[in-house]
């Protein structure tokens, strides 16, 4: 057993080595606590690193307003985190590491570089230097009789005590990356409340595609398109088709609304707009000209433009006998209803809803349950769209529940 903390500084341990836990490691290193970080990987940050790959947008440069809506339902429990921590803190956070950021055309924020890894280099010495001590490869099993932490590590099991722990865990996709969700039932078996884990940002599936859609057309990118659900605004931008249904960042974008439908209803249908640009009056009389020989298919591509991919769908989604009515057709090229019956596996998601109840945690995000345990990052009970809201929310929790185990330690007389 790991000898226990002898009062002086105080001990505390992080489980978990992503945005979250580290910045919740730095802020108690600063409060001049001993931190001892545990992670079950072989090396820390490894989702970080890999939102890096296709460029780090680690947040957005909206006015608050807009940028607290993102968090929906829960922006209210939100809200204090990015007070005290939002994107214009963060970019000062990051400036700090020598790293330079730049606004993006969309208003979304990245390194100048569009990398983690700099960044998650420059953090991990830092930390490093404030005497952090990150063990790899330490994987956090539950707690044991007597409250003691259980790890599994290459030297086999062994118990920690800390004067107070953080759970940075992350949620449940990518598991090859270290978070898998695991952690759900040690905390439930401690009566921790928790929403369960769902897919977010992720893909969805419908029934079934032809074999013609699956064998030409999965992977093709349907650019410049508008997806409208119920009676929402249809939102502009572009998505994929896969072998068995659809995804991308419009899909992501409206993956919170359409699995919530999907749970309620058992399944969902999207409108697309093919032609966003072009008023369905215009395509209706485009499409009323005389075709004369050429084939349907002709007719589409040089009135219209429509072909590859968004001809297929058209094809594919629209009965028969609306290609013989102008009219018909030209609502079906605007609003082409989709049905989605689910969404791809959590594992595949971008990230996950659900998670420990803000319920759960008093205002410094411990838990009721377990005085001395706080949580932190996309482990809690909350969703985002892709854009940096979820990065920046990871740091903010990860920060106050530093900070509230500073407060927690303080005020039990141990720091
Ligand atoms: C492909 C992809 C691209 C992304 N791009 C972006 C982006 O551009 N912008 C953005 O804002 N967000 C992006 N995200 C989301 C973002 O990376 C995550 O929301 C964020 O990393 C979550 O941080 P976290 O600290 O809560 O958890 P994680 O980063 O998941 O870290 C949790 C850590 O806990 C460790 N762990 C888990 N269980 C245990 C255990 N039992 N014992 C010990 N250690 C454990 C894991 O090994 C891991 O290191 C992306 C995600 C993916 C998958």
């Amino acid at each position: 057993m790991t000898q226990p903390s002898t009062s002086l500084p105080p001990h505390v341990a992080v489980i978990g080595g992503g945005p979250a836990g580290l910045m919740a490691a730095e802020v108690l290193s600063q409060a001049g606590i001993k931190v001892d970080l545990y992670d079950g990987m072989p090396s820390v940050g490894r989702k970080f690193l890999l939102a890096g790959v296709g460029g780090m947008n680690i947040t957005h440069s909206e006015a608050y307003p807009a940028f607290l809506s993102r968090y929906a339902e829960r922006a209210p429990q939100i809200a204090p985190l990015l007070r005290s921590f939002g994107a214009d803190a963060l970019c000062q956070w990051i400036h700090d590491l020598g790293i330079e950021t730049f606004v993006g055309s969309s208003g979304r924020v990245f390194p100048t570089d569009m990398k983690a890894a700099p960044l998650l280099r420059a953090w991990l010495k830092r930390l490093r230097d404030a005497g952090v001590v990150i063990h790899t490869r330490h994987r956090w099993l539950g707690w044991d009789d007597n409250g003691d932490l259980c790890i599994r590590s290459p030297e086999g099991e062994k118990t920690v005590q800390a004067d107070a722990t953080l759970l940075a865990l992350g949620g449940g996709s990518w598991s090859r990356l270290g978070s898998d969700g695991a952690w759900m039932l040690a905390l439930e078996q401690r009566g921790v409340g928790l929403a369960p884990l769902q897919p977010s940002n992720c893909g969805f599936e419908v029934q079934a595609w032809s074999e013609l859609m699956v064998s030409k057309f999965a992977g093709a990118p349907l650019k410049n398109i508008a997806i409208g659900l119920n009676d929402d605004v249809p939102r502009l931008g572009e998505c994929v088709i896969t072998a068995t249904g659809i995804e991308g960042s419009l899909i992501y974008a409206l993956s919170a609304p359409i699995r919530e439908a999907i749970n309620q209803h058992g399944s969902a249908t999207i409108h697309l707009d093919l032609l966003p640009g072009k008023p369905v009056d215009k395509i209706q009389s485009a499409l009323s000209k005389p075709r004369g020989s050429r084939s349907m298919a002709k007719h589409l591509h040089s009135q219209l433009g429509l072909d590859g991919v968004k001809a297929a769908l058209l094809r594919e989604l629209t009965p028969a006998d609306c290609f013989s009515d102008p009219a018909l057709l030209a609502k079906a090229i605007k609003a082409l209803p989709l049905t989605l019956v689910k969404t791809r596996p959590l594992d595949e998601a971008i990230s996950s809803a659900g998670g420990v109840m803000f319920e759960s945690m008093d205002e410094r995000l411990m838990l009721k349950q377990l005085p001395g345990v706080f949580c932190a990052g996309e482990m809690l009970d909350w969703e985002a769209p892709t854009g940096g809201y979820l990065l920046t929310a990871c740091f903010a929790s990860g920060r106050a529940a530093g900070l509230g185990m500073v407060e927690w330690l303080k005020a039990g007389g141990k720091l």
